[in-house]
């Protein structure tokens, strides 16, 4: 389970390291209140997506009528596919050094490995691509965990001295710590920056908690709160469905999938409802999946897109054949399949006369025309 920035810092400063000061907002309003004590912000998009500086997902504000102007573009936006339903609203810090660091699971080995680098504020994906020679790395016995001397030893072979690298260095263990703590299988501080001022703060914070450890850390999120309520049905049909704010309801299997079918429907013009997974161990649920898309009365189209595997096409399609025959079907639906049992499942429901297509591109440009059409 990946958590939201807010919950990760809160983690992180319930462990001692340093965190900007701030709020989260859900509201303009909200954000305005946590602002009077700031007098400089940066507004940070709470999504579930990296690169949200990219994206515009980071805004700076320097006066409450560009909090409020800025607060409420991103409150209505969509970063990486994600609503935009609440802000992280911390003081600006004046920056002088972007570092990185990070802990996580080298599984080949059974062990911990730690990352650190004086070139943070970039993904590290993309460090480890253009400067890997500018990431430390170092694996860690689980057993005896990460010790004081490691720790310091790999924030200076980052490039850290003095003041710089005791903080670093305390930082290192107590992400270690919290790693350690909370079942993570990615604890990340990127960027951790040096202040002009000389200390150290963590400005973002990532934590990636083993879904299978998440119950035996109930204080982590409260109650589904950030849900909207199909979002909280879907979840009792282990179903995984984000709600959007278009008109093209989306049924995929596999989360890439559903990504590119995304981006279909966007380059034809259209706009998506939801995505919806249907996979793993949920693609016989294509009937209530059907029922959680329609549920939500903005949808004026279905786009079923698949991609046979291990969940085969034609499974899926006699899941859809039979919300169609028992009346559940009530928009429009357009499907695409290939893969595993694609064949078989086109028979399937074309005989029950749904537009079918082999080519996801084509039948996404379909499902944009019916719904501009009519
Ligand atoms: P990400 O794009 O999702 O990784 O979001 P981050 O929280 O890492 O922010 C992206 C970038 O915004 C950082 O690498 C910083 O360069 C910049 N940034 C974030 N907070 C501050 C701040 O308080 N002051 C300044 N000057 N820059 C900031
Ligand atoms: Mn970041």
């Amino acid at each position: 389970m990946r958590l939201f920035e807010y919950e990760a810092k809160k983690i992180f400063k319930e462990n001692g390291i340093p965190i900007p000061r701030g709020g989260v907002a859900g509201t303009v309003e909200e954000a305005g209140k946590i602002f009077k004590d700031l007098g400089s912000a940066v507004l940070k998009s709470q999504v579930l997506a990296g690169g949200r500086g990219k994206a515009g997902g980071v805004q700076f504000a320097d006066s409450p009528s560009e909090l409020k102007e800025k607060a409420a573009v991103l409150l209505g936006s969509e970063i990486g596919g994600f609503a935009v339903r609440s802000l992280l609203v911390e003081e600006k810090l004046d920056i002088e050094r972007e570092l990185y660091l990070g802990v996580t699971i080298e599984r080949s080995q059974g062990k911990a490995v730690v990352l650190a680098s004086g070139r943070g504020g970039i993904d590290i994906e993309e460090l480890a691509r253009t400067h890997p020679d500018q990431i430390v790395t170092e694996l860690v016995d689980v057993r005896r965990g990460l010790r004081p001397y490691e720790a310091a030893d790999i924030v200076r072979r980052a490039g850290l001295t003095g003041k710089t690298l005791r903080q670093g260095a305390k930082i290192l263990e107590q992400l270690y710590d919290v790693f350690w703590k909370y079942d993570a299988e990615v604890a990340e501080i990127n960027p951790l920056v040096v202040t002009e001022d000389g200390n150290l703060i963590a400005v973002d914070a990532k934590m990636n908690i083993d879904d299978e450890a998440v119950k035996r850390h109930p204080e982590i999120r409260q109650e589904d709160s950030f849900l909207t309520d199909l979002e909280r049905e879907a979840r009792t049909h282990s179903l995984g469905y984000v709600e959007m704010d278009g008109e093209i309801g989306v049924i995929g299997n596999g989360a890439g999938l559903n990504m590119t079918t995304l981006d279909i429907l966007r380059h034809y013009g259209g706009e998506p409802a939801n995505f919806l997974e249907v996979s793993g161990r949920t693609y016989m649920r294509a009937e209530q999946a059907i029922e959680i898309v329609l549920k939500n009365p903005k949808v004026k189209a279905i786009f079923g897109n698949f991609f046979g595997s291990i969940s085969r096409c034609d499974v899926i399609a006699q899941g859809l054949a039979e919300a169609i025959k028992k009346g559940k079907v009530t928009k429009p639906m357009v499907v695409s399949m290939r893969g595993n049992g694609a064949e078989e499942g086109r028979k399937i429901l074309d005989a029950l006369g749904v537009p079918i297509y082999e080519n996801d591109q084509i039948a996404g440009e379909k499902v944009v025309e019916l719904v501009k059409g009519g």
